[in-house]
This record gives structure tokens, sequence and C-alpha cells, in this order.
């Protein structure tokens, strides 16, 4: 593990290939949320970005960009993706599996983290392959460059369409359940379709309920008993093609010992199929490896993960006399969670005397619908001066027509007012991919920030965009051409 802190900034963003910032003398009643120090190696270990730095004003740099910039230029809320700190998190997925597991691997980028062209061409770029769970993700990975070979389609009820665009595509089809093989079975593929049975393994995580897929009470993947039966159908369908087992047990998980169990499941699986004449090749442990959204988390780094998966998998495959099948894992958040953050700009403050301060910004729950449907923290600075010895404590509320519609609770800050830009970091994951139109709000734009440069790799939504496709159908548009001419009042009264 490498720990770098500001001082060694220059240095790390040299091995990263960045250009470095200037870094600017804290003093030590400086105690803002912004860390200086930082994990270039595993970068779910930090609440910034690897780039992150302070330039001689103290204002946030990421990617060698001014942040309060940023915003200007491309208004606000904004997602920024740091290109050196997910090529970073890339790399060291590949490095760890070629480092501790002794067959072949290949990590494999669950885009249902976020999905965009952008993303898809950097992390096929770095040799990584990619999960789909609908047409719309498969497309973007395609057209993102992602060769067919390298991406798996998953999903629980993937339709006709969605199936036959990953066959025609050449892409493996993760067999969920009995439909899929049904539907499968119906398009009758003229070639060989590569498959990977998806089962449920019966192990739970200490994770949020409602993320957790890999115990029994799961509708991902087939339960332990169907297996040897599925695995039996399968043998009568020539085009069938059984490449790989998977599995997923939850995500944002801190320890190693569910994955560990979980090796030893997927290893009799292997074996059952195996026996069965199936020459399956591929074993793909799922994603979870958890990231550090606030000071208190202490997520394993990316290497202890790997090494603990690897030396399972190895392990289990071994006392089972099970010749070494290909490694997989499927990270979602902890491949760019930790590159994203969210830049807001502060509105209106309203106190609440005795009770609490409310600071809302200029976005929220459709840009990020964490908070209110799991409960999730982050952390937040204020752009322009992030090490500020805070001064009150606030709630940072988003602008949506709900009151549970608030993106942090007690937040640390130093005075802050209206036109302040803040950032709130960690949100590369399950952000953008889960943004809403919720009280028909356009969502963000994205920047790709990389050696002082800015890319926008996602264009902001336009109010008009909204209308798109809405219909208003002849007969109310009578009524509307009629009423109009009485004024708004006759416009409501309809
Ligand atoms: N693979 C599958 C099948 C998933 O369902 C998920 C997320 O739910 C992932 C991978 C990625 O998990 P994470 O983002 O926790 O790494």
């Amino acid at each position: 593990m490498t720990i770098t802190t500001e001082s060694a900034a220059e240095s790390a963003a040299a091995a990263a290939g960045l250009t470095s910032a200037a870094v600017v003398a804290t003093t030590p009643e400086a105690t803002g949320p912004y860390e200086l120090e930082r994990d270039i190696e595993s970068p779910n270990r930090n609440l910034s970005p690897i780039t992150s730095a302070l330039d001689a004003k103290g204002r946030l740099q990421v990617g060698g960009c001014d942040l309060a910039d940023l915003a200007q230029r491309y208004g606000t809320p904004l997602y920024v993706l740091d290109e050196a700190t997910l090529r970073a998190t890339c790399r060291a997925y590949r490095q760890a599996l070629e480092a501790h597991y002794p067959g072949p691997s290949l990590a494999i980028y669950a885009s249902k983290a976020n999905s965009s062209l952008a993303i898809s061409a950097l992390v096929a770029s770095e040799g990584l392959g990619l999960d789909a769970v609908s047409s719309g993700e498969l497309l973007t990975a395609l057209e993102g460059g992602m060769p067919a070979e390298r991406i798996v389609l998953h999903g629980n009820n993937k339709s006709r369409e969605e199936l036959t665009l990953a066959i025609g595509a050449g892409v493996t089809v993760v067999l969920d359940n009995w439909h899929d093989l049904e539907l499968l079975a119906e398009l009758a593929p003229a070639a060989p379709v590569s498959l990977m049975l998806r089962l449920t393994p019966g192990i739970e995580c200490h994770t949020h309920e409602y993320i957790q897929t890999g115990h029994l009470d799961s509708k991902f993947g087939f339960d332990p008993d169907q297996l040897e039966a599925v695995l039996r159908e399968l043998t009568r369908h020539p085009w069938a093609q059984l490449t790989g087992l998977h599995a997923h047990i939850g995500s944002q998980i801190f320890e190693l010992q569910p994955h560990r169990d979980l090796a030893g499941v997927l290893a009799d699986a292997l074996a059952l199929a195996r026996s069965l004449g199936h020459p399956v090749r591929d074993l793909n442990v799922g994603g979870g490896l958890g990231i550090r959204y606030v000071t208190s988390d202490d997520p394993p780094s990316i290497q202890e993960w790997v090494r603990g998966v690897a030396e399972a998998v190895h392990q289990a495959c071994q006392q089972r006399g099970l010749e070494l099948p290909r490694l997989l894992c499927e990270p979602g958040r902890s491949l760019v969670a930790s590159a994203g953050l969210t830049l807001y700009r502060i509105g209106s403050r309203k106190e609440v005397p005795g009770i609490r301060t409310y600071l809302s910004v200029d976005g929220g729950m459709s840009d990020n619908p964490r908070p209110i449907t799991y409960q999730s923290q982050y952390t937040a600075v204020l752009v322009e001066r992030p090490r500020a010895a805070a001064s009150e404590r606030v709630t940072l509320a988003g602008k949506h027509c709900e009151s549970g519609d608030i993106l942090l609770k007690d937040l640390a800050l130093p005075p802050a007012q209206s036109g302040d830009v803040l950032a709130v970091f960690a949100t590369g994951a399950y952000n953008a991919s889960m943004a809403s139109n919720y009280n028909r709000i356009p969502k963000p734009a994205a920047v790709l920030v990389h050696e002082g440069a800015a890319d926008l790799v996602q264009r902001r939504e336009q109010p008009e965009d909204l209308l798109r496709y809405d219909l208003l159908p002849e007969r109310l548009r009578k009524l509307w051409a009629t009423s109009s001419q009485g004024g708004h009042q006759a416009l409501i009264c309809l």
C-alpha cells in the first residue's frame, strides 16, 4: 500500500502521468474533511480522487483542473470523473489478479455503476471486460469500443430483444433462470452461444438490505438445488456452450471472508459442471468490494481483496483436483466511485432556530438517489477552501419537492454562502447511472478531467429535452386551444 501526502503530490502525479499541482501549506487548525493522505495504489480507500490537490490559494483541483472553474464553465450540478483514478483502479485490479492468481484472469467492469461511452472506452483500453444488464448498457459498451468477447449480459428478466442483440454481437449471456433458457431455445441460435450460469450461493453479507443479492431469498440466479437439473438440461442444447459459473454476494462489503466462502461454493459447482461434460473455463466471483465514503469507512484494498479471492479459488480448486479456471471478478462501485465527484452550487439558506440550518443546492435526489434510497453517507467540501476549519453544522438539502431529499446531514462547513461551490466526493458509482428526472429536473452534464484538460462526456439535459417523448393527443390540443383563449384559469378548469 502506498500512502502519499500532498507534500508528495508531485511524485504521485508523475507516477500517474499527471501534471503536478502546487501544494498549499495548511495550518494545524485547518481541519476540513479534505484528506491530505491518499492511497494511490488502491483508490477505493480514499475519499477523493488520487489527483486531488490544492493550488497555491488552497483551492481544490482534480485532474489538474480547478473545480470552481469547472463549475463556472460547465454549470452545476456537474459530475466530474478523474481519468487517472479510473485508470489506476483498473490497473490495480489487473495487476493484483496477475500477482496473486496463478491462472488466467479478467476483471470485468459492472457498468451498472456508471455507464457511458467514455467509461466503456477507458475501461476497454485498460484491458478489462464489462458487464451489462440491458440493451442500453450493452450498446454503450459496444459503441464505446469494448470487444464483444469481453462482455457479459446479466439480468433476471432479459427480453427477447436483449438476448437477440447479445447473441448477434457474440456476447456471453449469463443464464439467470429457466425463462432465459426457454427464450434462448426459442431463438434457436444457429451458432454456439457462450453462457455463464449464475447461481445463488446462499452467502449473506453485512451490507444494506436492499443491495444484498447473494442470499437464498434472492431474485437472481439458480437456487443450489436447481443446479444439477439445469446443468443436465444444458447438455441437450447443442448451441449452448457453458463457459462459466457466476455468483455475486452483495455490495459495499468490507469483509474478506464471504468471498473466501464463495470460492468453495463455486468450486463445488465447477466440479459438478465438469463432471457432467461441460468444459467450463471461467469462475466469476462477482463484485462487492467497498469504498470510503466517510472518514470512518476503512475498506480493504483492492490488492487485499483480490489476493483473498485468488488464494481461496486456487485452494478450493486444488482441494477438489480441478484444473484452474480463468478467474473473473466484476467490480462496479470500487472501480469508479472514488474517481468521481459532484459539484453543486449553494442557493438558499433556512435557519430553524434551535433545530437545524438547511443549505440547499441545485441538485439532489435526481442526480444522487442513494441518500434517500439507502440512507447513504457522503463527504463534502467547499472547493475554494476545502481545508478551512468548520464553523457550523448544516444539513445539505436538494431542490426536489420531497422532505427526504437531503444529501448530507450534519455537514461541518466553514462559513458558506449562496453561490459557493461544493464538491461531494465518491459519487462516481450509482449516481449518474441511477439518476432520474424527478420534478422534471434535467440530468447533469459530466466531464472527464485529465492532465489539466476537461472533456465534456455527457451533455447537460435541457428542460425541452424532457418533452421529447411527450405527446399531446389532438383532442386535448383542441381543448387547450379553446381554453387558452380564456387564459390559464380555463385550462385549469378542464
Ligand atoms: N455483478 C453483479 C451481478 C451485480 O449485481 C453487481 C452489483 O449489484 C456487481 C457485479 C457490482 O457490484 P459492486 O458495485 O458492489 O462492485
